[in-house]
């Protein structure tokens, strides 16, 4: 069989199988449930395009002498904002570029059966499927062909995804388009389908049929909102649950069910081939004097004059500018470098299989018991007993300390281009 690139070095882009001429390429879950491509061989014609097209083999990095611009950004519809991921900068503009060009918007989305795919919308009355993260790997299905009889139909089209997803569809493109303009995610990793939906029928045994599901559901307190796993099932109950409490979100914060390249991965890097890069910004406040962050913001960074004017011209989103290396280092890292493989990874998928949900997410990462200092924070916060200027210059005496004591590794200020 044809190996198109070392499997621990795949991202599942899917490039390869979409550009093949004889589809003969079908993307496959292994046993941990990731889509890998294998090759239907006797159909294969050796012409070599599935090798050509991926990106993981094209990847060279090229310096530039400034940094990209940043921008912390949330929507000034609240409502879209709340159910947005973080400040609904996605959201803000993907209304923008349907209204005002009349463009197409792909994302990821849920499938009736609470899989993630990509797939597109023309109209805003589509565009909540794109609305908050998907904490899963999602299914690219044949979206780089469908962008391109769209591109080459002279549509202006709005593609967003991870990174890979991004250099994916840029390769298999192979040329640059004006009318195209793509956004990508920092991610720390995509968890694996597979353990998604263990989760997802874990909850169902427990709960009945699923109506919908929340991640990032934002429950609102007075000063501030907590964020959690939120289930609406059929029966009418409403199931939420902070990260440091839902199995699912302990497993994804643990970071061991994540593709194997995501702990290698070739994108972590400043600058990127996207127009936009989106990411999560929770420490707003401490940028802007004055701001106060109770409904989510979105850290937004130009990575081409083209982004950064549909960025200023969406006249939905407020924006500030802010020094991109430090927000970086307040991003938290998951921009410029990847997370570490926990060392039970092999182990957790073996006993994936064989252990109840809730029992692999309590052996593997069990509650932890909050502190008390926090407790009395959080206590003090939300009951607006905890004077703001106090708590504003604890979060800035933390943001200090994460610019002081976090470095961006020279490397991965450049930029990786195909
Ligand atoms: C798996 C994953 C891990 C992430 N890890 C980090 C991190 O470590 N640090 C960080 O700063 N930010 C991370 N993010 C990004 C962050 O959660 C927000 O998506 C981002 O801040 C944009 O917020 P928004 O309110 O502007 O997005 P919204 O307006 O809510 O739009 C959501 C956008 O995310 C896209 N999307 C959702 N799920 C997926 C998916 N599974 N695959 C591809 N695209 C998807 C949608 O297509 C849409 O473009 C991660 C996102 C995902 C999906
Ligand atoms: S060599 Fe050509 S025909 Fe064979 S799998 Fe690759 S792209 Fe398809
Ligand atoms: S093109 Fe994408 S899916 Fe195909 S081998 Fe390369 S990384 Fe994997
Ligand atoms: S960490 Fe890298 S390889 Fe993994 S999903 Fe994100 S961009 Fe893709």
């Amino acid at each position: 069989m044809i190996q198109i690139v070392e499997k621990e070095l795949c991202t599942g882009c899917a490039a390869c199988s979409q550009k093949c001429p004889k589809k003969c390429i079908s993307m496959v879950p292994d046993k941990e449930g990731f889509l890998y491509p294998v090759v239907e061989k006797s159909s294969c014609i050796n012409c070599g395009m599935c090798e050509k097209v991926c990106p993981v083999k094209k990847i060279h990095a090229v310096q530039k002498n400034e940094l990209p611009n940043s921008y912390l950004v949330y929507d000034k519809d609240t409502q879209r904002r709340i159910d947005s991921a973080a400040g609904g900068a996605f959201t803000g503009l993907a209304y923008y570029f349907i209204r005002k060009l009349n463009g197409v918007v792909f994302g990821a989305a849920y499938a009736e059966d609470f899989s993630v795919y990509h797939t597109y919308a023309e109209t805003e009355d589509e565009l909540h499927k794109f609305q908050k993260s998907k904490y899963v790997q999602s299914d690219i299905k044949d979206c780089y062909e469908k962008v391109k009889d769209f591109l080459d139909a002279g549509r202006y089209v709005l593609f967003s995804g991870t990174a890979c997803q991004v250099y994916g569809l840029k390769s298999y493109l192979g040329k640059e388009y004006v009318k195209l303009y793509c956004v990508d995610l920092i991610c720390y990793g995509v968890p694996s389908p597979k353990v998604f939906s263990k989760y997802l029928e874990y909850m169902s045994s427990k709960y009945g049929a699923i109506k919908n599901v929340i991640v990032r559901d934002k429950q609102l307190k007075r000063n501030r909102y907590q964020m959690g796993y939120g289930i609406e099932f059929n029966s009418g109950y409403k199931y939420f649950s902070k990260h440091s409490v839902d199995p699912m979100a302990r497993i994804f914060y643990g970071k061991i069910a994540s593709r194997p390249v995501c702990y290698e991965c070739p994108y972590k890097t400043l600058w990127r081939v996207s127009d936009l890069t989106v990411g999560d910004c929770w420490y707003g406040s401490e940028f802007i004097p004055g701001f106060t962050d109770k409904y989510g913001i979105t850290l937004v960074i130009c990575q081409s004059d083209k982004g950064s004017r549909l960025l200023l011209e969406c006249a939905d989103l407020v924006k500030y500018e802010v020094p991109t290396e430090d927000i970086a280092k307040v991003n938290g890292g998951m921009l410029y470098s990847s997370c570490e493989k926990p060392k039970k990874r092999e182990e957790f998928f073996d006993k994936l299989d064989k252990y109840d949900f809730s029992e692999l997410a309590d052996y593997f990462y069990p509650v932890q018991k909050e502190s008390k200092k926090s407790i009395i924070r959080s206590f003090l916060s939300d009951s607006g007993l905890l004077p703001g200027f106090i708590n504003h210059l604890y979060r800035k005496k933390k943001v200090e300390k994460m610019i002081r004591s976090r470095n961006i590794p020279e490397e991965a200020k450049g930029l990786t281009e195909l």
